[in-house]
């Protein structure tokens, strides 16, 4: 699956999931434009690796809780990489808490960077995808974004209303040769997921070993983590013309979560 010529935006690419699907696009041949916090020698790293598979990087240090940085990031892409071909909406971040006790502000990051970046990213790119005839969009949502969890208030809200924006995206290009998919994770073994475990561990007094067998087998019937890189693959066949007519699909990547 060839990907020349093609850019890529991947939000939240600096670790875990996106940086995964970072890997598997600019293995394709996809310019890459990174986004996400970090040092900055890891970035670069990064950016060295990326760069070392052929693929043109460029770093955008937005903060997507923030509408003007959004836009300034896919402004980025177009400007430094030639266009905003393909979007992947990863960065997310989770609290974990019961609704009496959930921090109004973490409500508010939570719903800014998984919900509504998504929205203000997909209307500044749009008109660049629409000018070509080809676009491919990605939200990653989760297994989340199909059935609740106690103390994920604000992410099983969020990741619903994703799994919901990505319906009427794909409804309103469904005729201009772009796609729009919400892939929906269950565990994947990423620094978001190792804090959820280690958090667990010290309330329980129980090692982290434990509570990774623990969290898994609450609510995987697999009992195995996925990994950033069959997210990566899933992402690059939805990029590929073999997917032009998926569109408006929540693609479950979840080990049998929500098959029950
Ligand atoms: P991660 O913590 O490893 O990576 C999150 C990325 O988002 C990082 O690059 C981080 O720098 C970036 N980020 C955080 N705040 C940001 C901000 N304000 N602006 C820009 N970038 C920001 O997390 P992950 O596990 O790789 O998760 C990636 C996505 O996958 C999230 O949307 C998450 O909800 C979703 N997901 C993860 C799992 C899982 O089990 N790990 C399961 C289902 C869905």
């Amino acid at each position: 699956m060839s990907l020349h010529g093609k850019t890529a935006i991947i939000t939240g690419s600096t670790s875990g999931i996106g940086l995964g699907i970072a890997r598997r696009l600019a293995g394709a041949g996809a310019n890459i434009l990174l986004n996400g916090f970090g040092a900055a020698a890891a970035i670069d790293a990064i950016k060295a690796e990326l760069s070392a598979l052929g693929a043109k990087v460029s770093y955008s240090p937005a903060d997507l809780t923030k509408a003007e940085q959004v836009r300034a990031m896919v402004a980025q892409a177009v400007s430094e990489l030639g266009g905003a071909d393909i979007l992947v909406n990863n960065a997310g971040i989770q609290h974990v808490a019961p609704i009496e006790e959930f921090p109004d502000d973490k409500w508010d990051a939570i719903i800014a960077l998984n919900l509504s970046a998504t929205f203000h990213a997909v209307k500044a790119a749009l008109p660049a995808m629409k000018a070509k005839g080809w676009g491919r969009i990605v939200n990653i949502a989760s297994a989340h974004g199909l059935v609740g969890s106690p103390h994920k208030a604000a992410y099983v809200a969020a990741k619903h209303g994703l799994v919901g924006l990505t319906k009427v995206i794909a409804l309103e290009t469904a005729n201009d040769g772009v796609t729009a998919n919400a892939v929906c994770p269950g565990w994947v073994l990423t620094p978001l997921v190792e804090q959820q475990i280690a958090d667990r561990a010290r309330a329980n007094g129980s090692s982290v070993e434990q509570e990774r067998v623990a969290l898994l087998s609450e609510k995987q019937p697999m009992h195995q983590f996925s990994t950033p890189d069959n997210l990566g693959d899933l992402v690059l066949f939805l990029a590929s013309d073999a997917a032009a007519s998926i569109t408006g699909a929540a693609l479950s990547v979840d080990g049998g979560w929500t098959a029950q």
